[in-house]
Parts: C-alpha cells; sequence; structure tokens
C-alpha cells in the first residue's frame, strides 16, 4: 500500500498530539485535513509547517460536537481529493471536576465535546471513509489509574474505547480497521495547563521510565495503525505511555 495518493483527516490538529499526528501523516505521504476549533492562526502553523517539509495539508474548521459542523467538515474533506483513507480523531478537552454537584457543569462539557464529538466523527468515519481504510480515536491511559478530579475526563474515553470497539464490529466486511490509542501524560496545552512544576515533575515520575511522553511518540504509533504496517490491528486499544499503567 503506498500512502502518497492517499488523504488523511486528523481532527483537534491545531496543536498538540494532532499537530504531530497531522505532520508524521504528511511525511508518510498523506494528503492532510487539519481539522481545528477556533485557533485559526495554529491551525495555520501547522499547514505552513507541513508545506516547508514538500507535504500537502489543507485547515478546516469544525466543532466536532455540532452535528452540522461534522457533516460540513466530511464533505469538504473528501471534495479535497475525492477520497478519504484515514480518520484520526484527537480533538479533545480536559477539564478536571470531584464527582460532586458542583461538578456537573464540567461533566456535561466534557461528554458534549469527547463523547458527543466521537461519536458523530467516528459516525461519519464509518460512512465517509474508503473500504481498506483506517480509523483511530484518542482515548487516555488515565483511565486505569483513576485519579480524583479526572472523573468526567474518564468517562468521556472510556466511552470512546466503546465505540471504537463498537464500530469495528459495525463495519465488517469492508476491510476497515477502527482503533484507539490511549497515551499517558504528554507534553501539549492540555496536560501542561492548570499544574504546577512539582505536580508536572511528579506526575512524570510515575511511568517507569521516568518522563513524560511526546506528541511526536504518539503519533509515531497512530503513523504504524494508519500505515501498511497496520493491517492486521484492529478494534484494539494501544496504550503509548512509557508504562504508566
Ligand atoms: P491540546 O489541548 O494540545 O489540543 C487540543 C486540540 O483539539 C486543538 O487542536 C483544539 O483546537 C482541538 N479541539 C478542542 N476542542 C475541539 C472541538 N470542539 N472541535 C474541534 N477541535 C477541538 O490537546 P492534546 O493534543 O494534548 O490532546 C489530543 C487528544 O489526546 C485528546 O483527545 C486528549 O484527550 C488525548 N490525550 C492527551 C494526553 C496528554 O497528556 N496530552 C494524554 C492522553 C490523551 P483549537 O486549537 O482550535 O482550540
Amino acid at each position: 500500500m503506498n500512502n502518497a495518493t492517499k488523504t488523511a483527516l486528523v481532527t483537534g490538529a491545531s496543536r498538540g498530539i494532532g499537530r504531530a499526528i497531522a505532520q508524521r501523516l504528511a511525511k508518510d505521504g498523506f494528503t492532510v485535513i487539519v481539522n481545528y476549533a477556533g485557533n485559526a492562526a495554529s491551525a495555520e502553523e501547522t499547514i505552513q509547517e507541513i508545506i516547508a517539509q514538500g507535504g500537502h495539508a489543507v485547515a478546516i474548521q469544525a466543532d466536532v460536537a455540532s452535528e452540522a459542523d461534522v457533516s460540513r467538515l466530511f464533505l469538504q474533506a473528501k471534495a479535497i481529493t475525492g477520497q478519504l483513507d484515514v480518520v484520526v480523531h484527537s480533538a479533545g478537552i480536559m477539564p478536571m471536576a470531584k464527582i460532586t454537584p458542583a461538578g456537573l457543569a464540567d461533566f456535561d462539557k466534557v461528554i458534549h465535546t469527547n463523547l458527543r464529538g466521537a461519536f458523530l466523527v467516528l459516525a461519519h468515519a464509518g460512512e465517509a471513509v474508503s473500504d481498506n481504510g483506517r480509523i483511530i480515536a484518542l482515548s487516555t491511559s488515565v483511565i486505569a489509574k483513576s485519579f480524583p478530579a479526572y472523573g468526567p475526563y474518564i468517562a468521556s474515553k472510556a466511552g470512546v474505547e466503546g465505540l471504537v470497539h463498537v464500530l469495528a464490529n459495525e463495519l465488517r466486511g469492508r476491510n476497515i480497521t477502527v482503533n484507539a490509542v490511549a497515551p499517558g501524560p504528554t507534553g501539549t496545552d492540555l496536560f501542561f495547563n492548570g499544574k504546577s512544576d512539582e505536580q508536572i515533575a511528579a506526575i512524570a515520575k510515575l511511568a517507569p521510565l521516568e518522563r513524560i511522553g511526546t506528541p511526536d511518540e504518539i503519533a509515531n504509533v497512530v503513523a504504524t495503525l494508519a500505515g501498511p504496517d497496520g493491517s492486521w490491528i484492529n478494534s484494539q486499544v494501544i496504550r503509548v505511555n512509557g508504562g504508566f499503567a
């Protein structure tokens, strides 16, 4: 399989892990659709970096939790080269809230963006991706940790993992793989925001490799799933976390 004529849509690709995935898939030869929510300048930076490396990329704004936006995103994405081979759903948020009555607003927010968003993106991906294609959603290794205040976020990502397994079954017969990649702590805004240096250092020590991961290290695994070497990996959650288990 040659990636050179293939197209990949990456949600949440203006920053962080999504950006690293977009850059890596572009390097692997995919034409990349860079989705973002509101940060147009950051999405443009992703595009310019890809173009500077000789790749092809186009930015499309869409809120992954909006039905109208996601329909338009897939229509526009498919129109660019006429086909869609890979969808990577990386867009996500991580508000912290304890399981108390006061936490309901954050729970609603993260379920709306992370779980409704995943449902919409996976639903359209299932229809739009060509036979033999690949669908990959980002989950999280923190599900196994059950840290206080991660309840809403963990609930949203546990839901994402459930959707991935079911969609893999629903797409039987089309040779499309559907998997989740579940990073441990990774150096992006989502991880750093709201944490002190001491908290970051303590979290970094949790994995036996005693550091946080880089977005590129997550992108490497997504690229494997998206490329020829991923052909027999289906309906799996791959935890990429330096042993933070
Ligand atoms: P960042 O905060 O660095 O980037 C988030 C990205 O998602 C941005 O591109 C942002 O767009 C986009 N986004 C946010 N909300 C929406 C929305 N409603 N519609 C469309 N795009 C949206 O996050 P990370 O790169 O760290 O996280 C990527 C994924 O990896 C997430 O699903 C996260 O849960 C998961 N993950 C991250 C870990 C980490 O430690 N970083 C660990 C485990 C999992 P814009 O720039 O326009 O705001």
